[in-house]
């Protein structure tokens, strides 16, 4: 079952399984806004729900799992509210808001997605409240590309990754969230980003709670941040190099050098232990502190 739902479309979808679709499960595009409540829908070959070109609407208390692109995806103009939704086991993202989108995303479940829980790019600015984020195969929340959005009272945790990462250019605002028990930060920020941080709660967090680029300076106001662990800086401390606690794709904000002898470039990050034991003699260079 295919739904579409175009040109000022509304109605009610409601308890319907909608599987296996080789497009969008539904798409909400051009004004439309339908009631979506309690239906599941799963197992597609592209994105469980498509808000697309001023797409608006409610998705209630649906069961979006398992699709090869993102569960939910938001894009230019639209601007649904999606509340108490549960988004997990993503091949891909949980749920993608770029081009301009928007959106209220409220009470959902959003869990063991492959990529990002949430992913904000491209001038988008959703508003995330009270949202459960967490066991993500990848970051929490990734915000890029001059992403913005307001992130209140959410919960992640769990994560592979980030918690939030906040990069190039970006500038959202996070107040009261608490994230913790990450395997690598809790908030990394870096790229020319910032972000306003208000009464967070950071903490148990592997590399860190709040790991800042050089010339990152967001604005902090009561932020807690605690018993995090310091794996970067043990690391750093015993001699291995950083790779060995993270991996190629990702590795942890850290000090980074390049070495003039070997004519290596700022885009490979050489960490102080390989410049210690590999470069050992060369004459080397800090670039700076980065993920
Ligand atoms: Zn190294
Ligand atoms: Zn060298």
């Amino acid at each position: 079952m295919l739904k579409q739902f175009h040109e000022k479309g509304k109605g009610l979808i409601e308890e319907n399984e909608v599987y296996g679709n080789s497009l969008a499960g539904i798409w909400v595009t051009t004004g439309s806004s339908p009631i979506l409540r309690k239906n599941r829908i799963h197992s597609g070959k592209q994105v469980g729900v498509y808000f697309y070109d001023n797409g608006h609407g409610l998705l209630e208390e649906n069961d979006i799992f398992n699709h090869l692109y993102s569960g939910v995806q938001i894009r230019t103009g639209s601007n649904p509210k999606i509340t108490r939704n549960k988004i997990w086991g993503g091949q891909n993202g949980g749920v993608l808001v770029y081009n301009n989108g928007a959106g209220v995303l409220e009470d959902n479940e959003i869990f063991d997605n492959a990529m990002a829980g949430v992913w904000i790019k491209t001038d988008s600015h959703p508003v995330l409240r009270r949202n459960k984020i967490y066991d993500g195969r990848d970051g929490g929340v990734c915000i890029f590309t001059k992403g913005r959005g307001l992130l209140e009272d959410n919960d992640i945790y769990r994560n592979a990754q980030a918690g939030v990462l906040i990069s190039t250019e970006s500038h959202p605002t996070l107040r009261r969230n608490r994230i913790f028990e990450g395997r690598a930060a809790g908030i990394e920020i870096t790229n020319g980003a910032t972000a306003t941080l208000e009464g967070n709660f950071l903490f148990n967090n592997k590399f860190g709670g709040l790991c800042l680029a050089t010339d990152v300076r967001p604005i902090l106001r009561e932020n807690r941040i605690f018993d995090n662990q310091n794996a970067v800086e043990r690391a750093v401390s015993r001699g291995y190099c950083l790779f060995k606690i993270s991996s190629c794709t990702s590795f942890p904000m850290h000090d980074f050098y390049r070495c003039v002898t070997c004519n290596t470039t700022d885009r490979n990050a050489i960490c102080i232990n390989c410049i210690r034991v590999c470069h050992k003699g060369h004459q080397v260079e800090f670039v700076r502190h980065d993920r």
